[in-house]
């Protein structure tokens, strides 16, 4: 028997999982056969590892080759078994020792010129090995900064399979990589650079603490998307196991910046409104790939002119939103991605997108009332703030001249309020105010009917639904939690129903 093992790493999802690459020879016709579900990707590789093979100088093994990826049940996607499959097969030819391979975990594509190229979901991979007690990681050199980030694993970065080989041989051995000290993040957008738009303000600040949705509305220019690209930095930072997990969703997705620092901040998407459901969602050709709506996890999801969006895709994203996954289906295997973000909208007052009050806006009430409706339905049910901004007039501007507080400032109020309620909320499962049933919200936290007096009237008036009451008690928490008292009063009752009743003006 001349069956050599050695290691590499699939994915499923975010994580990584460990797949045992063997390569058996034997005499008769020569050829290479493949087994253990591998995709359309995986077998092409076959042709690029051969190429690389005998390009790099290596001789292709002339006899019956058979490579089993183990375990066979895991779908497996991606070019990053090439490095494996290469190594050994070469161990299994004796070009190299056959021990120099066994305990080794490989990741890398392979240029048809034996290139090492970098690879998606590099963290994850090294996460998976680091876990399942491997010590020793071979990466391309483009991905070594990101496999650092996994401490006490040796990591090898390769440009070539010729280097490989060296390696293996113990001829030039690889030298295993010291990355830097992780870069600072950049700094965020700071909410001292909002003037005025003292309702915007508060309402980002309530999101913050409560964790709930936030729907703004007004003209353009009144300061939606810098509202909404402050959020972030109100928000705590992430712990480390978000980190690990944010950082790993935007290494599949590939949009980890160059130099691989840990994302510890709260993400921000804003996908535009002409992207796409798998742009949105997740998928692709070949690995799947997570979507807007998964990058944001642990962050914010911001769609800028709202009502622009596809009905469908608005609809699309509500579920996800609410299980705190997405599952994206393919023929032969299926992939979850999380997806537990906050959902920030923006819609202008009408379709022309003018400044209120412009006389250049033609739009008539019906057209007006028209566009609104387009959010209406389920997706405007699970927000519990809306908020309209007015225009930033000169008065409204003066107004604000004061110095506007800082994020530090604000986040400082933001953190506390959310401690306050998790303490209240122990034991529930919950974190946050945003997350809290309605019906347990009232039977386990009762506020007294003299504070509720303002909302029971809105809801025998029928200005306000069960559900929009519910909303409106969710919120007064928050607020309650903000302003450091125990229950909310009827001044929280009052300040969350502004916050629920807001209407675009028609
Ligand atoms: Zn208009």
């Amino acid at each position: 028997m001349t069956v050599v093992r050695t290691w590499s790493v699939g994915l499923v999802g975010v994580h990584g999982a460990m797949v045992e690459v063997e390569v058996d020879m034997s005499s008769g016709v020569p050829g290479v056969a493949l087994v253990g579900l591998p995709d359309a990707v995986v077998r092409q590789s076959l042709d690029r590892v051969r190429a690389a093979v005998v390009n790099a100088g290596g001789e292709w093994p002339m006899r019956r080759i058979t490579i089993g990826l183990s375990p066979a049940a895991m779908p497996k996607q991606g070019s990053g078994f090439d490095l494996a499959l290469a190594a050994a097969v070469l161990a299994a030819a004796g070009t190299v020792p056959r021990t120099s391979v066994r305990r080794l975990v490989l990741l890398g594509e392979l240029g048809l010129d034996g290139a090492v190229r970098a690879i998606r979901g590099v963290l994850p991979s090294v996460l998976a090995a680091s876990r399942a007690g491997h010590r020793q990681v071979v990466v391309p050199a483009g991905n070594a900064d990101e496999a650092a980030l996994v401490e006490g694993v040796e990591v090898l970065p390769v440009d070539s399979l010729g280097a490989l080989v060296a390696h293996l041989k113990r001829s030039e051995p690889l030298r295993p990589h010291l990355r830097g000290p992780l870069p600072e993040p950049p700094p965020l957008p700071d909410l001292a650079d909002v003037v005025g738009q003292a309702a915007g303000r508060r309402a980002v600040e309530v999101a913050a603490a409560g964790g709930h949705h936030l729907f703004l509305t007004g003209p353009p220019g009144a300061g939606k998307t810098m509202l909404a690209e402050r959020l972030p930095g109100l928000l705590p930072r992430l712990d480390e196991e978000s980190a690990l997990e944010v950082t790993a969703i935007h290494s599949i997705a590939g949009t980890l910046p160059a130099e691989a620092p840990l994302l510890t901040r709260a993400p921000f998407e804003a996908p535009h409104h002409s992207a796409t459901l798998p742009a949105l969602v997740g998928g692709g050709s070949g690995q799947i790939r997570p979507g807007a709506i998964c990058r944001a996890h642990q962050g914010i999801l911001f769609l800028d002119e709202a009502p622009e969006f596809p009905r469908a895709v608005l609809d699309t994203l509500r579920q996800p939103l609410e299980r705190g996954s997405v599952t994206i289906s393919r023929a032969t295997s299926a992939v979850t991605f999380p997806c537990r973000a906050q959902l920030v909208l923006a819609a202008n007052p009408c379709p022309c997108a003018k400044a209120a009050g412009d006389s250049a806006c033609t739009c008539s009430p019906l057209e007006r009332r028209r566009y609104q409706s387009r959010l209406s339905g389920p997706l405007l049910d699970r927000i519990d703030l809306r908020v309209d901004l007015p225009p930033v007039t000169r008065a409204a501007w003066l107004d604000g001249l004061g110095t506007p507080e800082s994020t530090a400032v604000v986040a400082a109020r933001v953190a506390a309020a959310r401690q306050v309620a998790a303490a209240r909320l122990r034991g529930t499962g919950l974190t946050l105010n945003a997350q809290v049933p309605g019906r347990l919200l009232r039977e386990r936290w009762p506020i007294p009917r003299t504070s509720l007096a303002l909302a029971e009237r809105a809801l025998e008036r029928g200005a306000l639904s069960v559900r929009g009451f519910d909303r409106v008690l969710r919120v007064a928490w928050t607020l309650a939690d903000l302003a450091g008292v125990a229950v909310p009063g009827p001044g929280e009752i009052a300040e969350a129903l502004g916050m629920r009743l807001q209407r675009v003006a028609a």
